[in-house]
Formats: C-alpha cells, sequence, structure tokens
C-alpha cells in the first residue's frame, strides 16, 4: 500500500511535490516504521489550507466476533478519504485552485486498542509535533469514513467547538447543492481522530467530516470489522463529499482565507 500510494501520489502531484516523513512509534511490543506522505499544491500561495485522511487501516478487527486478531480491509475507515483526496489531487492538476492547499496522508490512526487513545492517532500525532512553526494553515478538514452507502455526516463536536464557521460553511454549502440529507445541520458525537492531534498540538483549527450519528451508538455496524470492505461503498457518497469540497475550496472559501 505504501509503494502503491507513493506511485498514485508522484503520478497525480508530479514527484517534486511529494515528500515523505519517516518515523518510529512504540507499539504493542513492537517498533512501528510508519510513513506520513504529504503533497503541496501551489507552494508559492502564502494562504493554506490542510486536506488529510489516514492510509493505514486497523490491524485488528476488534468488533468483530470472528478473527478478531486479523487485520481489516478498511475500505470506509481509511481507505474512502485517501480516494477523495487522490481524485482531488488530480483535479488539482487541471484546475489549479485559488489557495495553497497541503494534502496530508496520516499513517497509524487506527493502531490503538480501543480506550489507549495514546497509541491511536500516532501519525498526526508526529506531524503536528514536528511541524515547522511558520506553517500554519488556516484551517484543516480531515476526510475519515466518508464512502459508505447512505453515510450521514452529522457535526462533530470537535470541529463545532474548533471552527464552527468552517463547520457552517461546509454544512450550509451541502445544503445548497442539495445534499442537505447528508450534512445534517445539527450536533453529532465527540469522535476521537487525527484532527484532534491538529487542535490540540498544532493548533489549527480542524474538523472532520466523518459518517457518525449522535451517541450512544455514533458508528455504523462494519465499523471496525471484516465487513468493512467495498460492499458498504457506494461511488455516489464519495462523489458527494468530493463535490461539496470543491465548491467550498474553489469558491466559498477562499475570500474568507
Ligand atoms: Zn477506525
Amino acid at each position: 500500500m505504501q509503494r502503491w500510494l507513493r506511485g498514485q501520489l508522484q503520478r497525480l502531484a508530479g514527484p517534486e511535490r511529494v515528500s515523505e516523513q519517516r518515523f518510529r512509534a512504540q507499539g504493542y511490543g513492537e517498533v512501528l516504521e510508519l510513513v506520513n506522505f504529504q503533497v503541496s499544491i501551489r507552494p508559492e500561495l502564502p494562504r493554506r489550507l490542510l486536506l488529510c485522511a489516514h492510509w493505514d487501516t486497523r490491524p485488528r478487527a476488534d468488533r468483530d466476533p470472528e478473527r478478531p486478531e486479523d487485520p481489516i480491509p478498511g475500505a470506509d475507515d481509511g481507505a474512502s478519504g485517501v480516494a477523495v483526496l487522490l481524485e482531488l489531487l488530480r483535479l488539482f492538476r487541471e484546475h489549479p485552485p485559488p489557495i495553497g492547499i497541503d494534502v496530508v496522508f496520516f499513517d497509524g490512526e487506527d493502531y490503538g486498542q480501543e480506550g489507549d487513545l495514546e497509541r491511536y492517532f500516532l501519525g498526526s500525532r508526529y506531524w503536528a509535533r514536528n511541524k515547522p512553526p511558520e506553517y500554519l494553515p488556516r484551517y484543516g478538514i480531515l476526510l475519515d469514513m466518508v464512502g459508505a452507502r447512505g453515510a450521514i455526516f452529522y457535526q462533530e463536536r470537535y470541529s463545532l467547538e474548533a471552527a464552527p464557521e468552517l463547520v457552517d460553511l461546509i454544512w450550509n454549502t451541502a445544503h445548497e447543492l442539495g445534499y442537505g440529507s447528508r450534512f445534517p445541520r445539527s450536533p453529532g458525537a465527540y469522535i476521537s481522530d487525527d484532527h484532534l492531534m491538529l487542535i490540540q498540538e498544532a493548533r489549527i483549527a480542524a474538523i472532520n467530516i466523518i459518517h457518525h450519528r449522535p451517541e450512544p451508538d455514533p458508528f455504523p455496524a462494519y465499523w471496525h470489522t471484516h465487513q468493512d470492505d467495498l460492499s458498504v461503498i457506494d461511488p455516489l457518497t464519495l462523489q458527494v463529499v468530493g463535490q461539496v469540497l470543491l465548491e467550498v475550496l474553489y469558491r466559498r472559501l477562499p475570500a474568507r482565507l
């Protein structure tokens, strides 16, 4: 997967735009060799936005009664966000965006055992702690679980606290494009995810677009099971998320950055 993703990024953005951040992290009885990928679009522009997703998938299916020790495919939990970002990169080359955009693919998001948040978000934590102090994108937008059939994106609560105006902008844009039923303008749950590292460790106003509902049961049944494979994915959902983002990036956000 690492080799494949590197090849895709170099093909879509040009090798000179792609950088890799290699690091080690302590796992459960193992030292992990991880890598974040970053692609910088229009690096000459000072006004910048960060887009991100995690490219790792969970190494165990701890919500699955069958084979809980085996890794999950992670078609939605991980890969869907990567898929949308790859298509955006392809479009950025055809139509250079009016703002600078950095697209980051984090490793090690989903490594931790449930409840052990110290061993989640390994890539975003490392990235946020080692980011150059002068690099301060105006906002960060994380995509996670953005591909499932019928996915509903409630307003994630850490996002509402970190950047309520950006949540408003994105959700209002979705309504204007006719996707209101997918983007209810009401709070969901507090979801710990890579955007928390951006907020807490790097002081970036970051939000998370993630398929979930309010408590008590935020995630769909396939989450962290072997059922998270291509059968849950609907290209229409990927398209809805991508189109909302394109409208925001090219038309709505530039005046506000
Ligand atoms: Zn996960």
